[in-house]
């Protein structure tokens, strides 16, 4: 048995601990005994205090009260208003999740009903949100999960071993190396190893989606060596950042994965969407859906500021970064107050119509890594209130004139921005209530959206849980599934708005409807994300009108002639120049060193030379495999 629990039963009396084990770096002890699960008399909270861990008493299965039995009962507690759909239990665990499409109904006054689900049947409830868009993947999760729950109670239990158990490489002198395997002057493939002389730790696994020659990290770097990796950090689901994550489950690698609950949903919809898509263009795929589901069973959710143990010398938080639903900021404590760093992955530094800016206040920091996607001087975006005035111009124009408005977007953030946006313009009778057809992964990925509403801002966390007015559920949205849909869509229907993936128009539907709708100048495009260079967008906004698409056998080019009105509206998901210069004046404390990531070569290193002039703090920006000790 560890030490550490050990240590912790030595101080509680004799007999009333079954059995006790991790579940991540949480210590979970069972119980037989019906009164100290009731009441230990603080004994336990005491111990958290002085162990700083967090240690949860559930009854030992033998005591629960029988399935059947605590099904009905907890039937009969939870109100019928709760929308309650499914309750499932983890008899190994003395658990009992309970979905509910109003978790707030099933938790009760101060936990009053929780409480008296506890009293009545002993089995520890948890409570999840059934999102009122069904979602099949959010399904196929949840199911993955139940299926492998013996396999994923011992997985915890050795996760839980690795971060308790001591120093397995020894302790020697103490430092702290980062190395870019990707992301190191460029956006795309980011990929950051974190080196301590204990832990292995890589922050974020994308890949380049734009580029084939540049498309996956560095991991033949002599520094990286899979067997030997202890966790891997996911700052949200962008494939630019998660992308390459299923490779590492292909190539053996069984430890654990952190990010929070919709990036684990999100990017296992955009890694089955890759596949998906390198198919269709008759690639092998870089892994398969059996690699997704594997990461799946090995993901940790940790939720906003919840500190958590993840190797004997790191502990992380996640804090919000305002880029899209899910998406943190890592705060990395290194040894015992030794380093602490905050890898920002991409934020965005100013509200959006979704999320909070990103967090500022850290307990501790001295080093920061900061992205530079929008870097250089000249990287400054109008004002946001300009960019909706411009959007909705441009719909109004192309619909009185009888056309489509098409609008390529990432999966995930701006593609809900957007719908908020022409949501909030129909309620105001701004423009005509047209259809807004969400094609297949945006649907998705909106759905995802409304099961987690605890991520989202303020303004919208209000309208949907005290006016029980979700926008994402308004009527004017709907889904586009099929292809044939597509056609219909294309082919019959009037003026209308599409939004498709992919963002930069390389594969992905948003693709097909350009096909069909290039040709005509009542038609508009409208750009709203970053377009990487070599992508068939970046062509077009910067003005290409004639594409070579493809050569027919003869060597014959398929040209695409452009004549819809192409648009771009300037709002990202990224901090501009001004907000990231804002961002590092405002974080608290005051960072002592600033490494640049996460943009092009001049965007990074004018963003550096602004920090350090500006600032007078020490700046760096490294190239893909370089390496840096920042401690
Ligand atoms: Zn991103």
């Amino acid at each position: 048995m560890s030490e550490i629990l050990k240590e912790i039963l030595s101080k509680i009396p004799e007999g009333k601990i079954s059995d006790a084990g991790f579940e991540g770096a949480n210590i979970v002890l069972y119980t037989k005994d019906k009164d100290f699960f009731f009441d230990n008399k603080g004994i336990i909270k005491e111990i958290v205090n002085s162990i700083k861990k967090r240690i949860e008493l559930r009854p030992d299965p033998a005591i629960v009260l029988e399935l059947e039995k605590s099904e009905k009962m907890i039937k009969k507690i939870i109100p019928k208003e709760a929308g309650m759909s499914d309750v499932i239990f983890d008899p190994q665990r003395s658990r009992v999740v309970v979905h509910a499409e109003k978790p707030g109904l099933v938790i009760g006054k101060q936990g009053e009903i929780l409480r008296e689900i506890r009293e009545k049947t002993l089995w520890v409830p948890i409570i999840k949100r059934t999102p009122p868009l069904r979602c099949k993947l959010i399904e196929g999760i949840r199911s993955v999960l139940y299926e492998n729950s013996d396999y994923r109670r011992k997985f915890l239990n050795k996760t839980g071993h690795r971060i308790y158990d001591g120093w397995i490489r020894g302790k020697k002198n103490e430092w702290v190396r980062l190395s870019y395997l990707g992301g190191g002057r460029q956006v795309g493939r980011s990929c950051i190893l974190l080196q301590t002389p204990e832990s292995r730790v890589l922050l974020d696994c994308g890949i380049n989606i734009a580029n084939d020659s540049e498309a996956y990290p560095f991991l033949e770097a002599p520094e990286f060596k899979i067997e030997e990796l202890d966790a891997v950090i996911i700052s949200h689901a962008h494939l630019g950042h998660s992308g390459f994550l299923p490779y590492l489950y292909k190539f053996g690698y069984r430890g654990p994965v952190y990010c929070t609950a919709p990036t684990r949903d999100i990017m296992s919809l955009l890694h089955l969407d890759l596949v998906k898509i390198m198919r269709n263009e008759g690639k092998d795929p870089i892994y398969t859906s059996d690699e997704i589901k594997e990461m799946v069973k090995h993901t940790i959710c940790l939720g906003y500021e919840e500190v958590t143990d993840i190797t004997p010398d790191v502990r992380i938080t996640l804090y919000n970064a305002g880029h899209m639903l899910g998406s943190s900021l890592v705060h990395i404590h290194v040894g015992n107050g030794l380093h602490n760093m905050v890898y920002t992955a991409d934020l965005k530094y100013g509200k959006t119509m979704l999320l909070e800016p990103a967090e500022t206040k850290f307990p501790r920091l001295e080093t920061l890594m900061i992205e530079s996607t929008y870097g250089a001087r000249d990287n400054v975006m109008p004002p946001a209130k300009e960019q909706d005035e411009l959007l909705k111009e441009i719909i109004t124009n192309t619909l009185k004139r009888g056309g489509k408005v098409l609008m390529p977007t990432l999966g995930s953030g701006r593609a809900q921005e957007v719908m908020i946006l022409i949501e909030a313009l129909v309620q105001e009778g701004k423009i005509d209530t047209i259809p807004v057809y969400v094609d297949g992964m945006v649907w998705d990925i909106t759905a995802i959206h409304t099961a987690y509403p605890e991520f989202l801002n303020r303004n919208i966390r209000k309208q949907i849980f005290h006016k029980d007015n979700n926008p994402f559920l308004s009527p004017i949205f709907k889904e586009v599934g099929s292809a044939k849909e597509r056609k219909q869509i294309i082919e019959s229907g009037g003026p209308c708005v599409v939004i498709a993936t992919s963002g930069m128009l390389v594969g992905g539907p948003s693709v097909e409807y350009l096909k069909a709708l290039h040709g005509d100048k009542k038609n508009s495009l409208v750009f709203s994300c970053y377009q990487a260079e070599g992508s068939l967008g970046h062509r077009i906004r910067r003005g290409d009108r004639e594409i070579v698409m493809s050569h027919d056998p003869s060597g014959r080019p398929d040209v695409m002639k452009i004549n819809m009105e192409v648009f771009k509206i300037e709002i990202t998901g990224h901090s501009d120049r001004k907000e990231l210069m804002n961002y590092v004046s405002r974080c608290n404390p005051r960072p002592k060193k600033v490494i640049i990531n996460h943009g092009e070569n001049s965007r990074c290193l004018d963003l550096a030379s602004s920090i350090h002039r500006q600032f007078r703090i020490e700046t760096q920006a490294p190239r893909n495999l370089e390496s840096i000790r920042v401690k």
